[in-house]
């Protein structure tokens, strides 16, 4: 069985006709003459060609691409950047890392304001106030009339703090780009695990770029959504996209768990402004660990972690931490000027940070991971049997990845994250979301029976082993 060897000489030809595209606006940036970031049907950025050019721009578009296959991956460019520092380790999960952490800022108002703990608006605000960065390359609200979020290049500290919050909603970086490009100013680089490792590209096929970028922070990553999650949201709590005019996508819940938090949207009503809310439990079918709207590029990512950022954060997601509605962050720090800054926010006891193991780190995102591991290699599989190419990953293709179940598992989150693309098509012009349901319904269904089995079977697994060993020992 073999991949389809034609790759195409551009990242239109190879990336984006294989729908590998996850829309960073990369490409876009450092070609602005050339490529310009459209939305497409789905509600997905991607870069369409504005005007052809003599020189041999395909080339400098597949180097700063984070799917185009090129000599560089994830573990090359960590190697270059944090495998050579005293003391530092690495495991496949992570990447390299020095120290990890749990914790929090110790404000109260900031802490509630943020998606975790607030710690990359901590950090963001640290390299701000004590001028190791001039901006901050982040995502913040935007009013264009189009579009609800957008990077921004942000200067000042309050605005900085405007920008708290996880947005599960496409971005792209093209705008940005060629700002940095007209600065001279050093700029701290925000962004998912796919956008930090374009930067990195960026940066070594452009010393302009490679010059202005100064640090990086990763955010850990399960999968990124269209613009239509945001409208489908919208709908559950009974408002058209329309009449949005922002959400909030991590509402915390006094009393409950970190984990159970809320979707809210604000909408203008006759001139006035009105909060509308929803737990996210009470969103018909889970749309996270059912792949509803996810970009098809993220089936093709092994990068959890953010491995190419000098500092990555994500969600504690262990019961331990759960249990604090308030949210705690887990960070993973590779670069030794960063541990030390976080060390005098602890001393200024400006956040609080507990060191854990590395195992934790990895247990917090077990079903990420796996998706990303085992997964992968099946979709991989997948993608090779059809002779569709795909980039080189660090797990080969499997046919007997994960177990039957598990494969078969795979199989329903393609359809479901494809259909729910097409049924929220059909859906738009008519309110409501009757015919995205009845689409969906079925093969919802079919997933909560199979989620329903492994469940059984994993318990009647684990009960059977406990027996034996009591028995044996
Ligand atoms: C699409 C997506 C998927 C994620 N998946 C996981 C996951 O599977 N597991 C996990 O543990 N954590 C995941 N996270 C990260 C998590 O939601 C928090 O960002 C993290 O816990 C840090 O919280 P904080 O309180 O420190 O950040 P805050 O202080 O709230 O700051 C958030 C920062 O992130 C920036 N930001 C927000 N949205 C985006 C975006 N779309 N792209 C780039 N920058 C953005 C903001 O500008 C802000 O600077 C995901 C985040 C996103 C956006
Ligand atoms: S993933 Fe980014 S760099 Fe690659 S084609 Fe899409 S927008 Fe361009
Ligand atoms: S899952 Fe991977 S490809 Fe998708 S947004 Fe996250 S880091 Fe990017």
């Amino acid at each position: 069985m073999k991949y389809n060897t034609y790759t195409g000489e551009n990242v239109l030809e190879r990336v984006v006709s294989n729908n590998l595209c996850v829309g960073c606006g990369t490409c876009a940036g450092v070609l602005p003459e050339v490529l310009r970031m459209h939305t497409d049907k789905y509600g997905a950025y991607l870069p369409v060609l504005i005007k052809e050019t003599d020189e041999d721009w395909g080339r400098l578009s597949l180097r700063v691409c984070p799917f185009a296959d090129n000599e560089d991956n994830e573990d090359t460019i960590a190697a270059r950047l944090f495998g050579q520092q005293e003391g530092v380790k690495h495991r496949s999960e992570t990447g390299y890392y020095l120290q990890c952490f749990t914790g929090h800022v110790t404000d109260e108002d900031a802490r509630l304001a943020s998606t975790s703990g607030g710690i990359i608006s901590w950090l963001a605000g640290e390299m701000l106030s004590s001028g190791k960065v001039d901006a901050v390359a982040c995502v913040g609200q935007c009013d264009d009339g189009e579009n609800l979020f957008e990077y921004q290049l942000i200067a000042d500290s309050t605005e900085l703090y405007k920008c708290r919050k996880s947005r599960y909603y496409p971005v792209e970086a093209s705008r940005i780009i060629r700002e940095i490009r007209k600065t001279d100013s050093k700029i701290l680089f925000i962004g998912l695990p796919c956008f930090v490792k374009a930067m990195r590209l960026a940066m070594k096929a452009d010393p302009v770029i490679g010059d202005r970028i100064a640090y990086t922070i990763g955010l850990f990553c399960g999968h990124l959504k269209s613009k239509h999650y945001s409208a489908y949201l919208a709908r559950c709590c009974g408002v058209s996209e329309r009449e949005i005019k922002t959400v909030n996508f991590r509402k915390k819940v006094l009393g409950k768990p970190a984990n159970k938090y809320a979707f809210e949207v604000l909408i203008r009503n006759d001139g006035k402004e009105e909060h509308r809310q929803i737990m996210m439990g009470d969103i018909w079918a889970s749309s996270w660990s059912n792949n509803l709207f996810m970009l098809d590029a993220c089936e093709y990512c092994d990068d959890v972690m953010a491995e190419t950022a000098d500092v990555s954060i994500g969600d504690a997601w262990l019961s331990e931490y759960t249990k604090d509605f308030r949210g705690t962050s887990i960070v993973v720090c590779r670069n030794a000027d960063l541990l030390i800054m976080l060390q005098a926010g602890i001393d200024r006891t400006e956040i609080v940070l507990e060191e854990i193991s590395v195992d934790k780190v990895i247990q917090s995102q077990a079903s990420g991971m796996r998706q990303r591991r085992e997964g992968l290699k099946y979709r991989l599989y997948l993608s090779a049997k059809k002779g569709i190419w795909r980039p080189h990953k660090r797990v080969a293709a499997d046919r007997r990845a994960g177990n039957f179940s598990y494969r078969i598992l795979q199989l329903l989150r393609i359809k479901t994250k494809t259909l729910s693309r097409e049924a929220f098509l059909k859906q738009q012009p008519v309110d409501g979301l009757d015919i995205f349901i009845h689409l969906l319904r079925p093969w919802i269904l079919l997933l909560r029976v199979l989620n329903l089995v492994r469940h059984l079977a994993g318990s009647l697994k684990r009960k059977t082993f406990n027996l034996l060993k009591v028995s044996i020992t």
